[in-house]
């Protein structure tokens, strides 16, 4: 609905059409609110799914897992579905639960702007300007691609690219090859690259643990099953989850979970990796879990083949080699001649940029109430900005479960919420600075004997100018849903538009 002056007016705007957003649109649609808009910069649905598409990329948790729980797919082809898979799945999602008339592509938030008068945030894209009741962001958390510090990167000769912007158009056949990164993504890679380059250095800042992956093509037989039984993916999908959750001990540092843990991950290294030296160099320095655990059945194999050699230091930066060749330079000073840089560095995770474009009441900016961190009430509502509602943000990824199991959690919160508002007579919702501080005070003592915090590494889960953990819920997925399952009006100030 436009007002005349060009503003189209929605009862919620959600930003951001990966999981998340798609997820929220889902429900309000299921519950009859067709008042909304998802907005999304891109030419298409999908976020991570989409903007990744590095050979071998996969989630590492079970897709019948790693999927909605209220959109089932007997169709997964294999236990860790293929990025494609999962793009394809999310478009579905889209079409098949008629999102589309919601969806405004290539439409980027610029600004949003709390307005106090008549209680609404107006948001200008790059496709027009909006009014809405309530603004939900679900712009990810692993959306905007890092890129370290190297110097004299611009001089490379060759061409680089961060593994979330893959370049298809190069050609690493023959090529020699520097990924630079040990994560989640690079060892997802490492196995694929090494099968077409002539080279290729991997460049370790730290080592990961590994554990096995056991990733399997479904038969056509349990397809099948699970397409005529609604029941077995069901069943199948709580037996991963409580699998999944069991892990939330090793990550409290319970004995004998953490041993258990990590002998597991060593004895997969000591039966994939036979020479003692690059044993040594891949034995990880801290405690298992504190970065993010790696599967992998391949990459250790990938790291023993002749043409591929594991650099123990960062690359640090370009310089200029014999025959005026540009090189590139390890923290350990040993120099490679590559011909493509391939940067798997993961992401700008604890101050999202979308933080810079939000001003809620006073004009306060999000960006300066999140100057020492993010923090939200919930997971999901930051005081000062009325009705806005943040998704897969502060204190909501987890370690060892899967992400949309959370997901779904604070969208429940979200609907719990929107159906307050409604009953209550108020226009907006503020959650107290009380609310966010007593929340924050909990997730820090969650926190304090966590690996995260003891762990004795630095991970994108901690905020690097405080310390604490800003991205990670510290404890069970379960707890999560738990502390989220009813929304608490007396956390938050009620409202009323100026303007009547
Ligand atoms: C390679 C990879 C593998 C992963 N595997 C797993 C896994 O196995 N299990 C797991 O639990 N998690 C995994 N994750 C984490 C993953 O990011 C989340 O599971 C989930 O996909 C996040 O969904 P999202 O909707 O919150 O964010 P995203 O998928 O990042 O979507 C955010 C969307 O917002 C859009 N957007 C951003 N800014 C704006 C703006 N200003 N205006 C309009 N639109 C905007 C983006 O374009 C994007 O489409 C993985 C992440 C990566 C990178």
């Amino acid at each position: 609905m436009s007002d005349g002056r060009g503003t189209t007016a929605v009862d919620v705007l959600i930003v951001g059409a990966g999981f998340a957003g798609i997820g929220m649109g889902i429900q309000l649609i299921r519950r009859g609110r067709d008042s909304f808009v998802i907005i999304e910069q891109a030419d298409d649905v999908g976020g991570t799914w989409r903007d990744n598409r590095y050979p071998g990329v996969s989630c590492d948790i079970p897709s019948h897992l790693y999927s909605f729980s209220f959109r089932p797919n007997p169709e997964w082809s294999r236990v860790f579905a293929e990025g494609r898979e999962i793009h394809a799945y999310l478009r579905a999602c889209v079409r098949e639960e008629g999102l589309d008339d919601h969806l405004r592509l290539n439409c980027a938030l610029s600004q949003a702007q709390w307005n106090e008068d008549d209680a609404r945030w107006l948001v200008r894209t790059t496709r027009g300007d909006f009014s809405a009741a309530s603004l939900v962001i679900a712009t990810g958390r692993l959306s905007e691609p890092k890129v370290p510090l190297i110097k004299n990167l611009d001089a490379f000769g060759g061409r680089w690219w961060h593994s979330a912007r893959w370049n298809a158009k190069v050609s690493l056949v023959g090529k020699r090859i520097g990924l630079v990164g040990t994560g989640a993504s690079a060892i997802q890679i490492l196995p694929r690259l090494a099968t077409e380059a002539s080279e290729v250095v991997v460049f370790q800042r730290s080592a990961p643990y590994v554990l096995p992956r056991g990733d399997r093509e479904y038969s056509r037989e349990e397809m099948e099953r699970f397409a005529a039984d609604p029941g077995t993916v069901t069943a199948l999908r709580d037996e991963l989850f409580a699998e999944a959750e069991r892990n939330i001990g090793a990550r409290q540092r319970r004995h004998p979970d953490i041993d258990l843990l990590r002998q597991r991950a060593l004895d997969h290294l000591t039966g994939s990796v036979h020479d003692a030296g690059l044993r040594g160099l891949l034995t990880p320095e801290y405690e298992i879990g504190c970065k993010r655990i790696l599967f992998s059945d391949d990459y250790y194999a990938a790291l023993q083949f002749g043409h591929v050699r594991l650099e123990p230091t960062p690359l640090n930066r370009i310089a200029d080699g014999s025959g005026g060749k540009r090189v590139a330079v390890a923290a350990g000073g040993n120099s490679y001649a590559l011909d493509v840089l391939v940067l798997a560095t993961g992401f700008n995770s604890t101050r999202p940029s979308i933080a810079g474009h939000i001003r809620g009441r006073q004009s306060r900016l999000l960006a300066d109430e999140w100057s020492n961190g993010m923090a939200a009430h919930a997971s999901t509502t930051v005081h000062g900005f009325p009705n806005m509602y943040v998704l897969d943000g502060p204190n909501a990824a987890l370690g060892h479960n899967s992400a949309i199991y959370m997901i779904e959690t604070q969208v429940g919160y979200v609907l719990g919420a929107l159906d307050h508002l409604a009953a209550s007579g108020a226009d907006a919702l503020d959650v107290t600075s009380e609310a966010v501080h007593s929340y924050m005070r909990d997730i820090d003592e969650m926190a304090q004997d966590t690996v995260w915090v003891q762990g004795g590494c630095t991970s994108w889960y901690r905020d690097e100018r405080t310390g604490r953990v800003t991205l990670l819920w510290p404890d069970s997925a379960t707890s999560f849903r738990e502390r989220l399952a009813t929304f608490v009006p007396a956390s938050y100030e009620h409202l009323l538009r100026r303007r009547r």
